[in-house]
């Protein structure tokens, strides 16, 4: 496998460096609402990487996504909706596994929340590390990591060190590149908020140490192979994690730093929960369409180019997909006879098992090549044509057409969009239209007092997947 590096701007050939099992971090959703499709275009592309480095790479995967569920935001969150830090976080954590398994994306070795007590005190001894090795200091009551002692501080970021100005600190977990500060550790905390106390006095950690010791702790010290997450975490994000991992290591922290470009909605505007501009993944499949549709738009531009989301593009896809499971369904039907006198066609038939061959080639060569997901899909997608053509003509005898079924499974052990539509199939979607109108018909009901009527609407759709919640402003309805 090659691959983009962050670090050293370069594309470079990747091995793991222990054991042939790749270790590898990726930060996870930050849980004070649930996540939305752009959060999920850096999860479905990592998804895809993790694939990769399995089926094409030939390597095991030890794979840490974590949930950053104590930052500034979640505390704002949980008090504002008026419940305990774990119960708010505890949702969206909830919310955002029904959307990774919609999407078909497969669990991660470790997935652990920051507030689970061995990570805070990983955090707690990897600040008292950084104070001992005199990169931290205190000051009313938060530790701080000093910029000024690191001096390859702002290598990944590539920071003017000229416009860092010594001394100067902020509390806030998100900064633009411009305001290089010394940056908080842990953090005091007020009498309402949220506080641990393990070593370093009452407060709680700042995001960026809960990254740096989580990866440290559970990937089994440093280097890590890859670290990961959207361009938008480079800085502060991961400039901050280098620092506080290399400064209490004193070794390099990740060999390489992967990062996905962002998924725009309308007019350029990078999508973002603090702007509002969201789409999640139940805002799609309620408007109708197959999570296999949103991953295959998600995997059709380079993970290193932006995304522009647009409604016509899931039509494509719903399109695109159409095809190719209608080529699977003609392959079920080819039986030695259907090829007509296979034994006529000895050139037709060697030449459509050399096609599938160098589709595999291309294929394995084009996702080797830095995650060239568009490049593979074309590839797919000429396998499709040719196999239609040798149908058409006869050519494809049964032995044939398992070549052929094979070389799809592989391809989609690292693009995961057939076994997800299979899956969907399974268990087909209820229509929006129907749903509205078996909750009209349900309304009707309750008016005239049928509660047997509506209830067994009710039972119904529940048992197709669908929960009704009755609220003053009329009945919701929501896919379990
Ligand atoms: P957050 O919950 O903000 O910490 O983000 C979780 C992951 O989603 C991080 O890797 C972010 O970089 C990534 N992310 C956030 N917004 C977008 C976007 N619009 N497009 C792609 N990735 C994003
Ligand atoms: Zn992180």
């Amino acid at each position: 496998m090659r691959l983009y590096n962050t670090l050293t701007r370069q594309i470079e050939d990747f091995t793991p460096l222990r054991d042939d099992t790749v270790r590898m971090y990726a930060c996870g959703l930050t849980v004070y609402a649930r996540g939305h499709i752009g959060n999920f275009r850096t999860f479905v592309c990592l998804d895809v990487l993790r694939r990769a480095l399995r089926h094409v790479g030939g390597h095991r995967m030890r794979q840490v996504v974590n949930f950053t569920d104590v930052d500034d935001k979640t505390i704002a969150g949980a008090r504002k909706a008026g419940v305990a830090l774990r119960e708010y976080t505890d949702r969206y954590i909830a919310a955002f596994r029904e959307d990774a398994a919609a999407l078909g994306i497969e669990p991660a070795e470790e997935s652990p929340r920051a507030t689970d007590e061995a990570n805070l005190r990983a955090m707690v001894e990897t600040i008292e590390a950084l104070e001992a090795r005199g990169h931290a200091y205190r000051s009313d009551g938060s530790v701080y990591f000093r910029i000024s002692t690191l001096p390859g501080y702002g290598k990944l970021a590539r920071l003017d060190h000229a416009g860092m100005q010594d001394g100067a600190r902020i509390d806030s977990d998100e900064y633009a590149k411009d305001a290089a500060r010394d940056f908080v550790l842990w953090k005091a905390t007020g009498p309402d908020e949220p506080t641990w106390d393990y070593g370093v006095g009452p407060g709680r950690p700042g995001w960026h140490i809960e990254c740096s010791a989580m990866a440290l702790r559970l990937l089994d010290g440093s280097p890590i192979d890859i670290h990961a997450g959207g361009v938008d975490l480079i800085f502060p994000h991961h400039e901050n994690e280098i620092a506080q991992s290399e400064g209490s290591t004193g070794e390099q922290f990740a060999r390489f730093w992967v990062h996905v470009e962002h998924l725009l909605l309308g007019s350029d505007v990078k999508m973002s929960k603090s702007l509002g501009n969201v789409l999640n993944v139940q805002d799609v499949l309620e408007r109708g369409h197959r999570a296999s549709a949103l991953r295959y738009v998600l995997l059709s531009t380079h993970y290193r180019k932006q995304l522009r989301f647009g409604w016509d593009s899931l039509a494509q896809a719903e399109e695109a997909l159409r095809r190719l499971m209608d080529c699977l369904g003609r392959l079920e039907s080819v039986t030695e006879t259907a090829a007509g006198a296979p034994a006529a066609f000895p050139e037709g038939r060697a030449a459509i098992r050399g096609r599938v061959e160098s589709a595999r080639e291309t294929f394995r060569a084009r996702i080797a090549d830095d995650l060239n997901t568009p490049g593979a899909i074309g590839a797919v997608f000429e396998l499709v044509r040719d196999v239609n053509t040798a149908i058409d003509a006869g050519e494809l005898g049964a032995d044939d057409a398992r070549t052929v079924r094979e070389a799809f499974d592989r391809f989609d052990d690292v693009l995961g969009v057939i076994a997800l539509r299979r899956r969907e199939e399974a268990a087909p979607p209820v229509d929006v239209t129907e749903i509205e109108r078996l909750i009209d018909e349900r309304r009707a009901a309750r008016r005239q007092r049928d509660f047997a009527t509506a209830d067994r609407i009710r039972d119904e759709l529940d048992a197709r997947g669908i929960v009704l919640e009755d609220t003053p402003a009329g009945t919701r309805w929501k896919r379990k």
